[in-house]
């Protein structure tokens, strides 16, 4: 089974960053969502709320701690030192409250929204992504404009919970374990990463954007590490943050927690945040174990996810550009329609489940599609490759069009699916934010 265990490993390091950029993804829907896009915010740093609410904070932390120890079979307790008292809150908000939510405190949690269309071609004075991460740009995010706040400027809701919904990319949960050596990882107490490699920059942050839920028997045996996960209790405890928020009169961290929670249920209606190895059955990754050929199988999965998040990115990324807005893609990535709210128990279930069960058909449309090289050539690496920028192109130039109409319309399953649970999230949002106090 150690096999099983490295193969797993690899294939979690390799990917970790997956969906690109969730602001963008969420937009085609949010746009479109009179209720939060007319909704005017007051952005407040995040020290001003926790010092004027830390009596409900002290709860809502308290609440979502007792919730996880009983709810998550692998949860590693937050020690008592980082459970704040409300005079810890209100001496140090800032420091005491990133401890106590666990997260990366080398970032600054900063006032700022991500240009969107129309925004995004405005001239405006912006930062960039090295202004607001430590971690290296990706192509998803490198040609990307943030505009900085000031305290008390009026925003769009949408554009609060739209940029909030990447923000756990940059970098928030990375370097949380043990034996990732930052000076926070032994008082976090988290243990060690129970998968994923810790000494790659990506790689920490694996076992808190990824959720294994539907595991089989055998596997749960072989793997045990998998079960540690962390998303669940990063939407319940940003849910409770938010609901504390809304109810105090702090619209803006009402939106911004809900757009944090957001990232996780968008990654995990990912089939490859899903599932340890999708388009590999159980009985044939331990066949691949007895084989020796769990390094090349790791490389094939690897790479096809890597080319679909490309693939995915570019083609989507184009449409906003052009404000396609009634292209095809950008039409699935927008017309969910339900009142349904959603909560963690669906996500643990039903959210989960339905991206599990689409895992062996996106895996089987990739190998027939995509060019030969790319799917089926364990030599081949996709990342750095430099293919990237050009993914589209190239697929069309050797597969035809069918071929890229057939990527197309998989894809847009995913962001039906990504659609859905965004709606239903907005109006779990929409409901907290009207519960009087
Ligand atoms: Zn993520």
């Amino acid at each position: 089974m150690r096999f099983f265990m490295v193969m797993v490993g690899l294939l979690v390091v390799a990917k970790a960053g997956a969906w690109s950029n969730h602001a963008t993804l969420a937009w085609p829907q949010l746009r479109d969502t009179p209720e939060l896009v007319e909704l005017q915010v007051a952005a407040e740093p995040l020290s001003s709320f926790v010092e004027a609410q830390a009596a409900e904070i002290v709860v809502a932390l308290e609440q979502s701690e007792q919730w996880a120890q009983s709810y998550l079979p692998a949860y590693a307790p937050t020690p008592s030192a980082l459970r704040p008292t409300v005079s810890e809150l209100e001496e140090d908000p800032l420091g005491t409250f990133l401890g106590a939510i666990r997260v990366n405190p080398q970032l600054d949690y900063p006032l700022f929204v991500q240009l969107l269309p129309p925004d995004d071609q405005s001239s405006m004075a912006t930062l960039g992504w090295n202004d607001l991460s430590f971690l290296e740009a990706g192509t998803s995010h490198i040609h990307v404009r943030y505009r900085p706040l000031d305290a008390g400027q009026a925003v769009s809701a949408a554009d609060v919970f739209a940029t909030a919904s990447d923000e756990p990319d940059h970098g928030m949960d990375i370097g949380l374990f043990t034996d990732n050596h930052t000076p926070f990882g032994d008082r976090y107490a988290f243990g060690e990463q129970p998968f994923g490699n810790p000494n790659l920059p990506y790689g920490s942050q694996a076992p808190f954007h990824m959720g294994f839920f539907h595991l089989d028997w055998l596997t749960r045996k072989a793997q045990p590490g998998l079960l540690a996960t962390y998303p669940l209790w990063r939407i319940d405890l940003y849910q409770r943050l938010a609901e504390v928020a809304f109810k105090t009169q702090h619209p803006y961290w009402g939106w911004r927690f809900m757009g944090w929670a957001m990232h996780y249920i968008g990654d995990l209606t990912q089939p490859y945040h899903a599932v340890p190895l999708p388009g590999v059955s159980t009985f044939d990754a331990l066949l691949l174990v007895a084989r020796g050929k769990t390094g090349e199988a790791v490389q094939l999965v690897s790479n096809r996810h890597g080319v679909l998040e490309s693939y995915q990115w570019a083609r989507v990324d184009q449409l906003m550009k052009a404000q396609a807005w009634r292209a095809p893609l950008l039409q699935a990535a927008s017309v969910a329609d339900t009142s349904a709210s959603l909560t963690v128990d669906d996500v643990a279930g039903s959210v989960t489940a339905a991206s599990v069960a689409a895992a062996s058909d996106l895996d089987a449309a990739l190998e027939r599609y995509l060019p030969q090289q790319w799917i089926s050539d364990p030599a081949f690496e996709w990342t750095g490759s430099g293919l990237e920028e050009r993914v589209v192109a190239d697929v069309i130039a050797q597969g035809g069009a069918e071929s890229a109409a057939a990527l197309d319309a998989v894809i847009a399953q995913q962001l039906r699916r990504f659609a859905d649970a965004l709606k239903r999230w907005v109006n779990t949002g929409l409901a907290l934010q009207v519960k009087p106090s």
